[in-house]
């Protein structure tokens, strides 16, 4: 038993053990309280996810015992009781699931954002929508929200997706309800202490302006139902996909200059020209062996001022491509940006046109996919399409984009693809979003 008591506690770490709603508790000092990690407990138990509450760590485990433990008491008559330690209440508390529910509200290829004044997306576009109230159905909610926040009925077409997502610093989950939908009218009235504007953005843009990550899913999800939007995106592609039936499973997007090959001043611009990174060929190979699809999205700044005709540039890329299929290594699409700077295209990233092509050509979806960039614009578009991140580069670069960086907060951080390709194949897809806040650095 612990003979400090429960005030000095500090750093450590408790087991949740929860089966059937009855959760496992010890008695210390006339308190209810988790056992430490580091108590014998009288059965087997198995891993079942971390809680992080900054200097407390909870692992939660699943108990391996084959009755209904009848004596451990009941979750919902905990928070009545006075000898039951804050942190227990406190976890139990978290586990309860926060709801959302959003709309994807939209004219054509166009969605409709609105502008927050507060809240979490104070400053930042989102979608309408917000938390569901008590008691109240996710349909009835968003049509609230959304007359509440712009003065004007919306029209449910159907439920897009219900999704899964944590919050950076915080240990709770929320689920998501996102909808799609369309205006009854375009008188808005928007809630002055709320909303500060309006206005319809094509989807590769939306997606740079929300941090919503429902919002990031359902604008994926609506782009792939809509036709109209489908068509309005135009991005150049090599052709290897041509004909091939999209299916979602797990990929890397690969950015090409610094992750594959050796950036040049002056530009890749001949075949003789393209230099394989150390690491990068058996990066590649290790995620196409851990069941990973890779496609390559770069920008190509020398066909945008005119220095490299594409033509060219399909030379280039056969080569590489030449190259990669004898070491057995096989890339689903080249996605490329023909254009430069000044343009205001859906492909240059850190627009995610690109990423959203291949969700329209390949089946990508940005739960199941990772972006690996050399630049803090590769990092930002992997952010702006909803998928996880990784940095790469030497640890002078790194040094030097440190700053710009940040913003975008990268999943991982590794010198050269192979250490980022080992990283990411741990990490797995986002699907099971449990324990996935730690950053790695590889
Ligand atoms: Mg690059």
């Amino acid at each position: 038993m612990d003979t400090e008591g429960m005030a000095q506690r500090g750093n450590r770490e408790y087991a949740y053990i929860e089966t059937d709603g009855q959760v496992y508790l010890v008695r210390d000092h006339g308190k209810l309280r988790f056992p430490r990690t580091d108590e014998t407990l009288p059965f087997p138990t198995e891993p079942n996810g971390v809680m992080d509450f900054g200097s407390d760590r909870i692992v939660r485990q699943k108990p391996l015992i084959d009755h209904h433990p009848e004596e451990w008491l009941g979750r919902d008559a905990i928070f009545e009781r006075s000898d039951v330690d804050p942190l227990v209440k406190r976890a139990i508390y978290t586990t309860l699931i926060r709801c959302v529910s959003e709309v994807i509200v939209s004219k054509g290829p166009r969605v409709l954002m609105v502008k927050a004044v507060r809240g979490f997306s104070k400053g930042h576009w989102n979608v309408p929508g917000g938390f569901m109230d008590y008691g109240e159905s996710p349909q009835a909610a968003v049509e609230r929200e959304a007359r509440e926040e712009i003065g004007v009925r919306i029209v449910l077409d159907g439920l897009l997706n219900v999704y899964v997502s944590g919050f950076p610093g915080k240990p709770a989950y929320t689920l998501g309800f996102v909808y799609r939908g369309h205006l009854a009218s375009e008188e808005f009235r928007l809630k002055p202490d709320e909303i500060e504007d309006d206005a319809w953005f094509t989807v590769d843009k939306a997606l740079t302006l929300t941090r919503n990550p429902f919002a990031k899913w359902g604008l994926v999800d609506f782009f792939l139902q809509s036709s109209d939007a489908r068509r309005a995106l135009r991005v150049k592609r090599h052709g290897l996909a041509d004909g091939t039936k999209p299916v979602d499973r797990p990929t890397v997007f690969l950015d090409r200059d610094g992750v594959i090959n050796r950036g040049r001043a002056g530009y890749v611009r001949r075949p003789d020209q393209f230099e394989f990174l150390g690491g990068a060929i058996d990066g590649m190979r290790l995620l196409q062996d851990a069941g990973w699809r890779l496609a390559i999205v770069a920008n190509q700044d020398a066909a945008g001022w005119k220095l490299l005709p594409e033509r060219q540039l399909d030379r280039i890329h056969a080569t590489m491509l030449a190259a990669l299929e004898k070491e057995g290594v096989r890339i689903a699409e080249i996605y490329y940006c023909p254009h430069n700077v000044v343009s205001d295209c859906a492909c240059r990233k850190p627009r995610p046109g690109m990423l959203l092509a291949a969700a329209r050509d390949l089946g990508v979806r940005p739960r199941m996919a990772w972006m690996v960039g050399d630049k803090p614009l590769d990092v930002q578009t992997g952010r702006a399409f909803g998928c996880r991140t990784a940095w790469v580069g030497s640890a002078a670069w790194r040094k030097r984009f440190a700053a710009e960086v940040r913003p975008w907060s990268p999943d991982v951080i590794a010198a050269d693809l192979r250490r980022a390709a080992s990283a990411i194949t741990k990490r797995g897809i986002l699907e099971d979003a449990r324990g996935s806040h730690d950053r790695v650095i590889a």
